[in-house]
């Protein structure tokens, strides 16, 4: 499964984040585009209804909780779910759009400022343009290109153009950048690819204890030809597509 094209909205509290969120999901999804969005919050709060089933289910003791209908579904994890997992969880999508994560420095983001001196305290060296809100203090006063919340189509056509699959945040070095922010940049900037990523590569992908291994290319390629040297040894590996291997190790191993 491709990764999406991700795009952050960032901005502080009550700046009209959500608002931007929806003009640009509206305009994305009118594109045909499948699109998803991802909201960080700070804010302790329990996200299942008191009295529901699932609820009950928790307060019995349940670390999770699903509830399944045959066109939705809601998982309630009481526990820290990582950004790629969530990610994963939502699908097939074409596009991302994330809201908060203000740290998180793996994708472009389109800034919301409340006054101009949000800013350059909002900049990563990411962010692809500055969306201002009627009745907010921000300006316009900025060397970042500046939309108006209801531009839809202005605002879509930037994140078209720019946004890139989000990268893992793990600083590896194996795309030949110092991290994923600079890798990044580069991209932003036209002169690279988001598929340098050697973690995001479908290319050829091993993960132990659900983490990947960075691999060089050689490797990859190594490790590859020889799994498909077995494979199509074998009856019914003579037409592989997509190839997936998982085992237990066992303590004695
Ligand atoms: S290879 Fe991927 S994970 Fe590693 S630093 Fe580059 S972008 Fe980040």
């Amino acid at each position: 499964m491709t990764p999406p094209k991700t795009v952050a909205v960032v901005g502080y509290k009550d700046s009209g984040k959500t608002r931007a969120v929806e003009t640009l999901v509206t305009e994305l999804t009118r594109r045909g585009h499948r699109v998803g969005t991802l909201k960080h919050t700070a804010e302790n709060i329990d996200f299942d209804t008191p009295g529901k089933d699932t609820a009950r289910h928790r307060e019995a003791g349940a670390k999770a909780a699903a509830i399944l209908h045959q066109n939705a579904a809601a998982i309630f994890i009481d526990d820290h779910v990582k950004v790629g997992d969530a990610v994963k969880a939502l699908g097939d999508l074409d596009i991302l759009v994330v809201e908060g994560f203000k740290t998180l420095d793996t994708h472009a983001r389109l800034l919301v400022p409340r006054l101009d001196e949000d800013i350059e305290k909002l900049r990563n060296g990411l962010e692809i343009a500055a969306v201002k809100v009627p009745g907010s203090g921000f300006t316009g006063d900025t060397d970042l290109p500046v939309m108006q919340l209801g531009d839809a189509v202005r605002l879509a056509d930037l994140v078209e153009e720019k946004a890139y699959p989000m990268l893992p945040g793990v600083n590896c070095h194996g795309c030949g950048y110092d991290d994923c922010r600079s890798l990044g940049q580069a991209i932003l900037g036209g002169e690279a690819e988001a598929r340098q990523c050697v973690r995001n590569s479908v290319e050829f992908t091993l993960r132990v204890n659900d983490e990947p291994v960075p691999l060089g290319g050689f490797v990859q390629r190594a490790f590859k030809g020889m799994l498909l040297g077995f494979l199509r040894s074998l009856k019914g590996g003579d037409s592989p597509r997509r190839v997936e291997i998982a085992f237990e190790v066992e303590d004695d191993e």
